[in-house]
């Protein structure tokens, strides 16, 4: 990879539930926006079930294969998932990271057991400290599992706080548990993502924090990513390069692009 080439490895196609438009159009957004190449993510959470996940699978390497003919060497696409609680299935988690084709997969926290999704959390409710350490503990067990090849969106209480309901918790009293989970992901080989969403949002920062960074850093962490998070067309590569320039701040001198599951 070319040393000013920038890379979004964190990109949602309308196959997420989320998601609003075709790999096709997203592709010829990534091009318009000078990005040497994407890695399309789209969500398979675990308590949705094997056959919606598979099916978000399958539909999106349909779409990668289209686009990798229509666009061909203008840009580089990445066939990926982002996987939301791989540890909590285990067997349909690497289903879903297997087989041909598959060249990155993001594991992420959106939600602990037996709560829903940190962005409708209601962050007043008198055991959220309780909540949000589980958090934590979560990402401690994720870093260990085989299944995934970057963290994602680390801290993701705190966009959804900043999004969605406006709170204001101190996630500091947990950096004990993070840097535990830093330090297990340096361990067996994982990476973390700088990811842009937020930069103009209610947070308007990268997450994780330039501190976090510098943390996984210091526990021996090697293997960094850029995403936007985008999922919509004008989204892509949206903040890369304050990502990119914020990793190398915290002492990271390249940034990764997966092909194969294997960092580039
Ligand atoms: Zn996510
Ligand atoms: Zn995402």
């Amino acid at each position: 990879m070319g040393e000013r080439a920038i890379y979004d490895s964190h990109v949602h196609t309308r196959n997420s539930f989320d998601g609003r438009d075709s790999a096709e159009a997203i592709c010829e957004a990534a091009i318009r926006a000078g990005l040497a190449g994407i890695a399309f993510t789209d969500h398979c959470d675990m308590h949705l079930g094997s056959r919606a996940c598979l099916a978000v699978k399958e539909a999106l390497w349909e779409e990668v294969l289209r686009a990798r003919e229509t666009f061909g060497p203008s840009l580089e696409i990445a066939m990926g998932l982002e996987i939301g609680e791989p540890h909590h299935d285990m067997a349909l988690a690497r289903e879903l990271a297997g087989g041909p084709g598959m060249d990155f997969v993001i594991g992420s926290v959106h939600r602990v057991r037996g709560e829903d999704d940190f962005y409708v959390m209601d962050y007043d409710r008198p055991d959220i400290m309780d909540v949000l350490r589980k958090y934590y503990e979560e990402l401690i067990e994720l870093s260990s599992c085989d299944c995934f090849d970057v963290m994602g969106h680390i801290n993701y209480p705190l966009r959804s706080m900043s999004d969605a309901q406006k709170a204001r918790i101190d996630l500091s009293a947990f950096n004990e548990l993070l840097c535990e989970a830093l330090s297990s992901l340096a361990r067996h080989g994982k990476g973390i993502e700088a990811n842009s969403r937020c930069l103009k949002g209610g947070l308007g920062g990268i997450l994780p924090s330039l501190e976090i960074m510098k943390m996984f850093k210091a526990a021996g962490g090697e293997i960094v990513t850029t995403g936007s998070d985008a999922h919509e067309a004008p989204s892509v590569g949206v903040g890369i390069p304050e990502a990119g320039a914020l990793l190398k701040e915290a002492g990271f001198e390249e940034i990764s692009f997966f092909k194969g599951r294997r960092p580039a």
